[in-house]
This record gives structure tokens, C-alpha cells and sequence, in this order.
């Protein structure tokens, strides 16, 4: 307790786990440090409420300015960390070294960017920063025809807020559907006739093989012979882990940082939470490395528990959310073992889509559906067996399934 913790990363996962050593009155020094130039925000709203109208409106901070000197905690900022040395147990950021008894990497992940002929890093957008979505927002004008390259959740996202400023937006994805990895065909259905209907065009079973520039217009080449022109482009392919830190220090790496079920790398003083790191998840029987808020807060919660009071917990429920126009999609558990699933149609507006595995729940969808979110949240985690008919019929009240 009395040990100096150095924290690399101030996403939700480091400044969490800093507040809950805290709460749970760690003695010793917090150090968290970041290379970024703001105070500790909210990521999710970068691609949402922050970019739906002029000017851009900032995202709401994690904690108030005075938490980190009230708490004690240091927030070093502007400030990468270039390397680790193990033995010593250092890290060296701007020309200097800061020792700790317990490090932990809670670094995130960064965007991808795809190998096309002619992309040329200075005329396309990411965005995984407060920064790259404030100049999205400078960009935005109603005039405007933004090219978004991937149909996932920033993509998707970033069209509906695109939209809401009345500026044109098409995106690009090379799976026959939208969300394909993440969500089941009538979800992705849903959510691409949503776009449709606000006029965002869906081009699927799409490879975008060449970018070229023709005056100020920006001509994306498709794999199909189509040339598709605009005036933005933006690339929303998929994150990697940020683990050049723990690779060159020659912590163990596998999609992610490798680490056991107290977050604890194959270095016994060093650590890792959130997007960065890859754990065991008993529940599954599988290695996940999950990119969600619910992920970065479970692991620094459980993490806090393990250095202070040497408690090892089981990690929750995988959950996730996306906001696009008034729909809200809501995602418990992991349904990619699935052998069974069950529509629940409430509504045109209101949908459900139940995972099973040997006939118990192990994941749902739900838009506009919170009630049935939270329900089906909880038969997860009670494992019961539920007769499918129930779940398919909308007269049953799934309450009574508890
Ligand atoms: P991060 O938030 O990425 O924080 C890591 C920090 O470490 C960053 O500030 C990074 O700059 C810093 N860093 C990295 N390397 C170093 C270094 N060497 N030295 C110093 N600092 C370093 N999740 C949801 O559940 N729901 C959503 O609706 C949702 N929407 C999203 C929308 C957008 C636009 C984005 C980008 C993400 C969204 N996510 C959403 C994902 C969610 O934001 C992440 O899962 C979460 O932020 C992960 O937290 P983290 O602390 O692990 O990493």
C-alpha cells in the first residue's frame, strides 16, 4: 500500500483505476501520465454528440480538474512514455525517469489504417481523440460529401452525427453487411435501413483499391470499377492495441497484452487494463481483448481490489453501447459461440436478438430496448436454461424469468 504506482494512460482505464486505489485508501504515489494535452474526457461522445452541432462542443471531462490534487494523484500530461526498463524499474518520458514498484499500462488502442494505393496521410481523418474530432468538426459543412472507408461503429456513428448537420455521407465496407463481426444480420439490417432513410448510401461488398485526387475532389476506386467522389475522407477500419511499449520491454503479447486474471503481465511488477490488454474470461472460455468502456472500468475496479486488498474477481458481463440518430443499441455478452438465436420483435422501433449456447443465454441485442437489455444482462449471468418460446413471444413478460 505503500508502494509508488506509475500509470501510462489516462483513458477511462487509468484514471479509474487511479480514483478507485484511492477510494480504497492506496498510501503510496499515483502517477499517471499522458500524451495528451487535455484534462481526462469521455472518448464515446467524440463521435457523437460532440461532432452533431457548430462549433464543436468539448466532452465532459472523467473527473473535475481539483479530483487529481485532492486525491493526491499526479497527472503528468504532454508527456509519452518511450520505453520501460525492467530491471530497473523506470520509465523515461521527456528527457526524464520516474521510478515505480508497480506499473501499469492502460495505453488503449489506436485506430488502423488500411494499405490503399494513393492514401496520402495528410488528406484523411481518424478519429480516436479529442483532437481528430475537433477537426472533423472544423471540416463539416452542409455542402460537403464526407467518404467514410468501414461500416463499424465509428463509421456508422460518424454518418449519423454527419447527417445531423446535413452534410452528405457514404460509406464503404468490404463485408456483405454493416457491424459484421459484431452483431446479428437482422441488427445490421435495422441499422443500415436507419441510414438509408437519412440518406447516408451503403455501399457493401465494397474494397476501396485506389484513392486519387482530381482538383479539390477526392475519388475513392472501387474494386467493383465504380469511382465514387467527395470531398473528405475518413478512415474507420478497426483498432490495434497500443503495445510497442510492453513489446520492446519483451512483456509477453498476443492480440493485445498478455495478461492473468489480475490484469498482471508476464512481468510481475507491471500491469495492464482496458483496450490494451488481452484476459482469459472463464465465462466464455476464451481470450478477449474488448474495446469498451464497461471493459476499461471493470478492469480498473478489479485491478484496485487485487493491489489493495489482494481480491481476485471474475470479470463482468461484457457490455457495449452505440448511439445512431434516436436509436440506442445496447450489446451484453460475447455471442460468437452461439448455436442458436431468437429474434424478439417489440416493434418496428424495438428489437431484440437472444444468443444461446445449450440452450442458455449468452448474449444479447437490443435496440431501443433497455428493459430487455438489462433482463437479458441478468439471465446471462444467472446461466438458467430458458425455454425458447418465452423469449420469442412478446406477450411473455421476460420479468418473470429472474
Ligand atoms: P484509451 O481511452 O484509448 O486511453 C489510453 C490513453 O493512453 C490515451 O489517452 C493515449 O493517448 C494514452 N497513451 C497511449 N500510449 C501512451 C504512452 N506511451 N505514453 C503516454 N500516454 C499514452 N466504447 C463504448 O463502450 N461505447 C461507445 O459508445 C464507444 N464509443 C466510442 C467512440 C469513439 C470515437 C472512440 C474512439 C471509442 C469509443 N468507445 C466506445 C471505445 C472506448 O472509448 C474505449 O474502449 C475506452 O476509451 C478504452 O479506455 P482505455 O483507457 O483502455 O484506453
Amino acid at each position: 500500500m505503500h508502494e509508488n504506482i506509475v500509470i501510462v494512460g489516462s483513458g477511462h482505464a487509468g484514471v479509474n483505476l487511479a480514483a478507485n486505489l484511492r477510494k480504497k485508501n492506496w498510501i503510496g504515489s499515483i502517477s499517471l501520465i499522458s500524451d495528451e494535452k487535455y484534462l481526462p474526457y469521455h472518448r464515446p461522445p467524440l463521435s457523437k454528440i460532440c461532432l452533431q452541432t457548430q462549433p464543436f462542443t468539448n466532452p465532459p471531462l472523467l473527473k473535475p480538474d481539483v479530483f487529481y490534487k485532492d486525491n493526491d494523484i499526479d497527472l503528468i500530461q504532454c508527456s509519452r512514455v518511450i520505453s520501460i526498463d525492467k530491471a530497473k524499474k523506470t520509465v523515461s518520458f521527456n528527457d526524464q525517469t520516474l521510478s515505480y514498484d508497480k506499473l501499469i499500462l492502460a495505453t488503449g488502442s489506436n485506430p488502423v489504417t488500411p494499405s490503399i494505393n494513393g492514401l496520402d496521410s495528410t488528406k484523411y481523418f481518424h478519429l480516436r481523440t479529442l483532437k481528430e474530432s475537433e477537426k472533423i468538426s472544423k471540416s463539416i459543412d452542409q455542402s460537403k460529401q464526407f467518404l467514410i472507408i468501414g461500416g463499424g461503429f465509428i463509421g456508422l456513428e460518424l454518418a449519423a452525427s454527419l447527417r445531423k448537420q446535413n452534410a452528405q455521407a457514404s460509406i464503404f465496407e468490404t463485408e456483405s453487411r454493416t457491424l459484421n463481426r459484431i452483431t446479428h444480420p437482422i441488427v445490421s439490417e435495422y441499422i443500415q435501413k436507419l441510414h438509408k432513410d437519412k440518406g447516408v448510401h451503403i455501399q457493401c461488398n465494397t474494397i476501396v483499391e485506389s484513392i486519387s485526387q482530381e482538383s479539390d475532389k477526392i475519388l475513392l476506386h472501387t474494386n467493383n470499377g465504380k469511382i465514387f467522389h467527395g470531398d473528405e475522407l475518413i478512415i474507420g477500419t478497426g483498432s490495434r492495441p497500443n503495445i510497442d511499449l510492453a513489446l520492446n520491454a519483451g512483456l509477453d503479447i498476443d492480440n493485445g497484452i498478455k495478461v492473468n486474471q489480475f490484469n498482471q503481465t508476464s512481468d510481475p511488477h507491471i500491469y495492464a487494463i482496458g483496450d490494451c490488454c488481452n484476459r482469459y474470461n472463464k465465462k466464455y472460455n476464451a481470450d478477449l481483448r474488448l474495446e469498451s468502456i464497461q471493459n476499461a472500468l471493470d478492469q480498473a475496479k478489479s485491478l484496485s481490489s487485487y493491489l489493495c486488498e489482494g481480491i481476485i474477481t471474475e470479470p463482468s458481463i461484457p457490455t457495449f453501447w452505440s448511439d445512431q440518430y434516436d436509436a440506442k443499441l445496447n450489446i451484453a455478452g460475447i455471442s460468437s459461440n452461439a448455436d442458436t438465436y431468437i429474434a424478439r420483435k417489440q416493434s418496428s422501433e424495438e428489437l431484440t436478438i437472444w444468443y444461446l449456447k445449450n440452450d442458455k443465454v449468452i448474449a444479447i441485442d437490443a435496440i431501443n430496448s433497455p428493459s430487455d437489455f438489462i433482463i437479458g444482462k441478468k439471465i446471462i449471468q444467472s446461466e438458467k436454461e430458458i425455454p425458447k418460446e418465452y423469449i420469442s413471444d412478446i406477450h411473455f413478460d421476460l420479468k418473470l424469468l429472474l
